[in-house]
């Protein structure tokens, strides 16, 4: 009898920005990978990513914590927290750099917007403006001298160079959609390591998801434009590919998309005024917060 493989093990996960308490959207979305991976048998890992020292706060992935607790989740193995994993990033960004893949960057905000009013028109990406070029089209000599002299930099990925290394075209297994097609170029030169922040979210989720051996990720669908350039940095950097599922966004009853800024109420808010944890996760999935059709 010929040896069957054994079915691949799934693994989910959440991986929230401790930029403030969790909402209903975050439960939404923490209980959907939970419930999935828990359901097969498999594996559901909490990640914090608290990689922007100055948005994040240490109390707010306490408060993660203990709401998820509270709403009955378990995860599997300790939380990686990626504010403790800085070198693992500082080598990814080497090794692209290696590759001759990056360049930095020492453009300020002013000086974007300054190079795009030039220019007279300002095409947007899905994380804004598209960067200019500016600094791409320095000379080895200035970019060395600009270094040396401790000006302040950003790493961006080069884009053209990017694509021109893949062999085909890109694509990813969405849940439900069937394979979409990638167009990471959509992003221009985006900024892998910024002056204040080592590393940014694109580069740190590829990267835990391939150490973490995620093979189903499970996340709001406004990250789903993002997914393209997270297909893009992992086939660069030879890493597996996941399956996606990208949940719609939770609206309020007042048809808004539930968020921080709109004072969606919280989970910590929920249970002071007296909900059960059973009733909170019945209103993640249904009732007073709709799932936009
Ligand atoms: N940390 C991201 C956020 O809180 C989510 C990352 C992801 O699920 O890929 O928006």
């Amino acid at each position: 009898m010929a040896a069957t493989a054994p079915a691949q093990t799934i693994v989910t996960r959440f991986a929230p920005s401790p930029t403030g308490r969790l909402h209903l959207g975050h439960a939404h979305s923490a209980l959907l990978g939970w419930r999935i991976a828990r359901e097969a048998g498999g594996r559901f890992l909490l990640r914090i990513e608290d990689i922007d020292p100055v948005r994040c706060r240490p109390e707010y992935t306490e408060g993660i914590l203990e709401d998820l607790a509270w709403l009955g989740l378990d995860w599997d193995g300790a939380p990686r927290i990626q504010s403790r994993h800085l070198p693992e990033y500082r080598a990814v960004l080497e090794r692209l750099q290696g590759e001759g893949l990056l360049y930095p960057c020492f453009c300020t905000r002013a000086d974007i917007a300054r190079e795009v009013a030039a220019i007279g028109h300002a095409p947007h990406g899905p994380d804004g403006v598209l960067y200019p070029g500016t600094c791409r089209r320095l000379s080895a000599a200035e970019r060395a001298t600009r270094m040396a002299s401790g000006e302040p930099y950003a790493l961006r990925l080069d884009m053209q160079a990017a694509i021109a290394r893949l062999e085909g075209p890109l694509s990813f297994e969405e849940e439900g959609r069937g394979r979409l097609r990638c167009d990471p170029a959509r992003f221009g030169d985006v900024v892998l390591a910024r002056k204040d922040i080592p590393a940014s979210y694109h580069l740190c989720v590829t990267h835990d998801d391939a150490l973490q051996g995620v093979t189903l990720v499970t996340r709001a669908e406004d990250l789903l434009p993002a997914t393209d350039l997270h297909r893009l940095l992992q086939t660069l950097l030879g890493w597996p590919e996941p399956r996606y599922h990208h949940h719609p966004l939770l609206m309020g009853p007042d048809g808004k998309r539930l968020s921080k800024r709109d004072k969606a109420p919280t989970l910590a808010a929920l249970r002071e005024a007296g909900h059960s944890p059973a009733a909170v996760r019945e209103m993640a999935f249904g009732g007073a917060a709709q799932a936009r059709p």
